[in-house]
């Protein structure tokens, strides 16, 4: 089966979240399954060429047009992770992918909807059928209406994918953003295309690849639930409703070779999965004073607390204020890393670095720092995620993977993979963290995770060995995504091994 993701992130070379980890991690797992499996994404200019083994220019030159200019393209190849990559160059004169960061541009729309048609102008220089293509978030969702609607002749696509990662984010703008790359934008702008649902004079994007793909998937069972519903479909909840038969929610994995507590070279101390609670936790120790020397922290036996995620609205942010306050205020360490695109959040944040300035308990670090996110998963105690809304969460995960007992808003893919270590109905062996609904629970959370270290060290050590020990590796997702890749493109999956076989050797991300 010949599958092509088109998605704006890839990690570890161009990563902004979780989205650039799920591309590696099920395309990696996808091959495992001796599928042909293909990556685009633009050739974001911060990515080093030293990233990209076997770099070469794939199609010299392709034109994509831009309100009546046509502007010249470049594919390249390359080998990432044992992953085949296309990256498509652009020699727009905006310089769309030139540009310290994937998003967060006035112009993210033209840049994103240029895009997702040098894609299709790229496809259409394809012979062998594709027949999966796998389109990943509102970035790349025009794909569908222009594969489904305009260009279909022209093109060799059997069925296409979308999966929504985080419903919030929509791509909305106006017809003209269309007419720019030569599409029809009016012709669009009606309630079964792509006419968004609240302003009847937009173009929604992401609905268009809710109208148009065959499947849609979102990234947890729950999530796929909640996003029918208003509080958690933004909008979009009755086009959901309306194409529910296509929906299906596949929690997603993470890649087991990039996040591994026992070959990790970012750790200070390594220790394995399988090994027992006194080596886990000498190696966690380890890790606490590699960042105690580089913080100058307060050393001593104390629980460790620590968030790693974007600081916005989704994310909590004001129950992670409310934790670092309760947790320093109960003897504890806090440690956050969290990066906001928001200037008055990261003003919030910076307000309260100011007041706890000399604090030799707490750690606020505001960057986006792949090495020192591995250091601190591999020393914290427990993690926070007390997010809003979360589709799937993968910092909860990765914690597991390292010991870290997770304390999460029971939401979204968080409800689907942590269980709270009270909860009677759920049988011994899945519980794996501490769980609360209403934000006036979470420092009652904390108290509990806090005495359960303190006071009951054997239910504290059977949760360690539940999470480190749980299975989210991409295979049982990987398994669902061919099951409904089969049921949409009519096409059964051969033994053949893949074209390419994966040569470049994996790296700590
Ligand atoms: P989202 O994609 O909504 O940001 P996820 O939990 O799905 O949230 O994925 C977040 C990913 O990004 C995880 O791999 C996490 O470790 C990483 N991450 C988040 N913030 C940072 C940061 N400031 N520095 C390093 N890694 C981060």
């Amino acid at each position: 089966m010949r599958i092509i993701h088109v998605a704006a992130e890839f990690a570890p070379i161009a990563k902004a979240g979780g989205l650039g980890e799920v591309i590696v991690g099920l395309s990696r797992m996808q091959m495992a399954l001796l599928q042909d499996v293909e990556i685009i994404i633009p050739k974001h200019s911060f990515i080093h060429p030293n990233s990209l083994p076997y770099l070469k220019v794939e199609t010299p030159e392709f034109t994509c047009k831009e309100n009546g200019t046509e502007i010249l393209n470049t594919m390249w190849s390359a080998e990432v992770e044992g992953c085949r990559l296309h990256l498509l160059e652009e020699r727009h004169p905006a310089a769309y992918f030139r540009r310290p960061n994937i998003y967060g541009y006035p112009d993210d729309i033209p840049r994103f909807i240029y895009f997702s048609k040098a894609v299709i102008e790229y496809l259409k220089l394809q012979k062998q059928p594709i027949d999966v293509l796998h389109l990943h978030e509102w970035h790349t969702s025009l794909c569908a209406p222009l594969v489904k609607e305009i260009f279909a002749k022209e093109l060799n696509v059997r069925s296409v994918v979308l999966t929504i990662h985080n419903l919030e984010y929509q791509g909305k703008c106006a017809t003209w953003d269309l007419d720019a790359i030569g599409v029809k934008g009016a012709s669009f702008l009606k309630p079964d295309k792509l006419q968004d649902d609240l302003h009847a004079d937009s173009i929604n994007l992401l609905k268009g690849g809710i109208v148009y793909a065959d499947a849609i998937t979102t990234v947890s069972p729950t999530y796929s639930k909640e996003i029918l519903t208003p509080p958690l479909g933004f909008n979009l909840n009755k086009t959901l409703t309306k194409h529910k038969s296509k929906l299906q929610g596949i929690l997603n994995g993470i890649d087991y070779k990039l996040w591994n507590p026992e070959t990790d070279s970012l750790l200070a101390k390594r220790y394995s999965t399988q090994a027992s609670f006194k080596e886990i936790e000498l190696g966690k120790e380890k890790n606490k004073e590699a960042l105690e020397k580089r913080f100058g922290l307060e050393s001593g036996k104390r629980p460790w607390f620590g968030a790693i995620t974007r600081l916005v609205p989704q994310k909590g942010p004001e129950m992670i204020e409310e934790a670092i306050h309760h947790v320093l205020a109960s003897g504890g360490v806090f440690v956050l890393l969290g990066s906001s695109p928001l200037p008055d959040m990261q003003h919030r944040f910076d307000v309260l670095k100011e007041k706890y300035k000399g604090n030799r308990r707490l750690v606020l670090e505001f960057n986006y720092d792949e090495t020192l996110a591995h250091l601190i998963y591999g020393a914290l105690d427990f993690t926070l995620v007390p997010s809003h809304f979360e589709p799937c969460g993968l910092t909860q995960i990765i914690a597991m993977r390292y010991g870290t007992i997770p304390i999460v808003r029971s939401t979204g893919g968080l409800k689907d993979t942590i269980f709270d270590c009270d909860n009677s109905a759920v049988p011994i062996a899945a519980r794996n963290g501490f769980t609360f609904s209403h934000p006036s629970e979470l420092v009652n959370t904390i108290d509990r995770a806090l005495e359960i270290k303190k006071n009951n060290s054997a239910t504290f050590q059977t949760l360690v060995k539940h999470a480190i020990q749980s299975d989210f590796s991409w295979k049982k997702p990987a398994d669902e995504y061919l099951k409904l890749y089969k049921k949409i493109s009519g096409v059964s999956s051969s033994n053949q091994p893949p074209r390419i076989v994966a040569r470049s050797v994996s790296r700590n991300i």
